[in-house]
């Protein structure tokens, strides 16, 4: 077990109580410079080394709901508690098989009556959980006509349903926000049943299988063809039969949450990185690389009396969904959230052909997604800082959805960190900034087999693990580049997830 020598608790501790100007020659500077030559690469790789075992004792792979992540969840929870963390093993759920027993069923039973034919009209909404409903349907926010490009925001807020009647079948008609996010504010306004109908213009009016992986809102889903939405929003006071005949089994991971001794909790700085790999491989990369810094910086920093909390999170199930941090946030209350002033994010932070990609927090790159919320720019400068300290280049890389820190930024949690690439291609210009190999993927091995621990590059290993300690130890004593964050702000943010 490595500590931290006695006399620098000391040094840190006195000053505390005195008011120190932040930045150079401020507690968060001084902090920032112990912290980074503290943690260390070789740290990090023991923590590697140890997950590859962990895959190769279970079938190669450390997947959601295998004995692998299990055993991932267990080593990382013992080192933590290890070094003097409270740890918090938070029970998560997925979807462990979904199956379709007989069609599903739509009726129109009111004002007359109609059989809309299963398979052909509409489609189970996977993974649909079973239920038999009959129930006056209710149109939410629909655009009918539809608009000749996408444009409904139909069940995107939770606004939407501010007028609607617990027990009725919700009618939803599909457009620019994820369907997952219209399912959850369904769910959430009490709807028995939902319909989820093709938005209408040409290419998207037919139905089709679908699965978008969210099931909590607990009654039967279906997504039907433009046509069916249509005349169900036409028709005054329509009421209909959905019935769908499904095996829904649901699994548990666990969430592995540990904070700092020391540290105001009114004031939260939460860097994450997610556990599990894919099944087809031990994703030592992918993620262990960003699992084992953050532990690596958690183990070093834990005898330090830092200003603020540091919250570390292992996050369960983001392969299949991002599930782990989802039900985290969606299980905090407005107060919780409010308190985390930012969300450090590290999933792939050793690829072997790696670039240095910041999350791009003020969308300079003017590249899909938006900005993040007030604050990501921030974070980004920040980090951007370091790298400049050490005279090496970095490159943005857009906010498009792909990991944790998805829910934070959709609650409009300011957020940023470190990525040094996936399936994408180094471009020429990238090359020449970073070395390594223009017209090749950054992670040949991404999402396969061969992620193992020979797929590390160290030098981006200790790079990074040297950048998150410099990030998490500045906004541990200073977070006053950071707004405050409210419910408002987060508000217009609500409904930017792409579908
Ligand atoms: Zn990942």
């Amino acid at each position: 077990m490595r500590r931290i020598a006695i006399a620098l608790i000391t040094a840190l501790a006195l000053p505390l109580a005195m008011t120190t100007p932040a930045g150079a020659g401020g507690l968060d500077d001084l902090f920032a410079k112990l912290l980074v030559k503290q943690v260390k690469g070789p740290n990090a790789k023991k923590h590697l080394n140890a997950l590859q075992a962990i895959a190769t004792a279970n079938g190669g792979t450390r997947a959601a709901g295998t004995p692998g992540y299990d055993a991932s969840r267990d080593y990382v929870a013992g080192k933590l508690r290890k070094a003097g963390y409270k740890v918090t093993l938070q029970p998560i759920n997925f979807v462990e098989s979904w199956t379709e027993n007989s069609p599903p069923t739509l009726n129109l039973t009111a004002p007359g009556s109609k059989t809309y034919v299963p398979n052909e009209d509409f489609f189970s909404f996977q993974p649909s959980p079973a239920g038999d409903v009959t129930a006056q349907v209710q149109a939410v926010d629909l655009t009918l006509p539809p608009t000749p490009t996408p444009t409904s925001t139909s069940g995107c807020e939770e606004s939407d349903f501010a007028g609607f009647v617990a027990g009725r079948i919700a009618l939803i008609q599909r457009g620019t926000c994820a369907f997952a996010l219209k399912i959850r504010n369904a769910g959430r306004a009490g709807a028995s049943g939902i319909i989820v109908f093709n938005e209408g213009q040409p290419g998207r009016t037919d139905a089709f299988p679908l699965d978008i992986g969210e099931w909590r809102a607990g009654v039967p889903m279906v997504f039907a063809d433009f046509a069916v939405g249509n005349e169900l929003a036409a028709t005054a006071g329509a009421t209909v039969r959905l019935k769908m005949d499904s095996t829904l089994v649901l699994g548990t991971n666990d969430n592995v949450i540990a904070e700092s001794r020391f540290g105001d909790p009114r004031n939260v700085v939460m860097a994450g990185a997610h556990l599990d790999s894919v099944p087809a491989g031990p994703g030592i990369n992918d993620n262990g690389s960003g699992s084992a810094s953050i532990l690596e910086v958690a183990e070093e920093m834990a005898h330090f009396p830092v200003k603020n909390k540091v919250r570390f999170a292992f996050w369960a199930g983001e392969e299949i969904g991002l599930l782990g941090s989802d039900q985290y946030v969606a299980s905090l209350s407005e107060a919780q959230r409010d308190r985390i002033r930012v969300y450090l994010n590290f999933d792939m932070v050793a690829s072997p052909n790696y670039a240095y990609k910041l999350y791009d927090g003020d969308n300079s790159d003017n590249e899909g997604s938006p900005a993040g919320p007030p604050g990501s720019a921030e974070i980004e400068k920040q980090l951007e800082a370091f790298y400049g300290s050490r005279h090496l280049p970095t490159v943005g890389t857009d906010f498009d959805g792909r990991s944790d820190y998805g829910p934070f930024i959709d609650v409009g949690i300011p957020a940023g960190g470190i990525f040094t690439g996936a399936e994408g291609i180094k471009t020429a210009e990238e090359a020449a900034m970073f070395g390594g190999t223009a017209g090749v993927a950054y992670d040949v091995c991404y999402h396969q087999a061969c992620d193992t621990i020979a797929n590390i590059n160290d030098t981006a290993l200790d790079v990074d693990l040297d950048a998150i300690a410099d990030s998490v130890a500045r906004f541990a004593f200073n977070l006053r580049s950071i707004p405050p964050r409210t419910a408002a702000a987060a508000a217009p943010l609500a409904a930017k997830t792409a579908n």
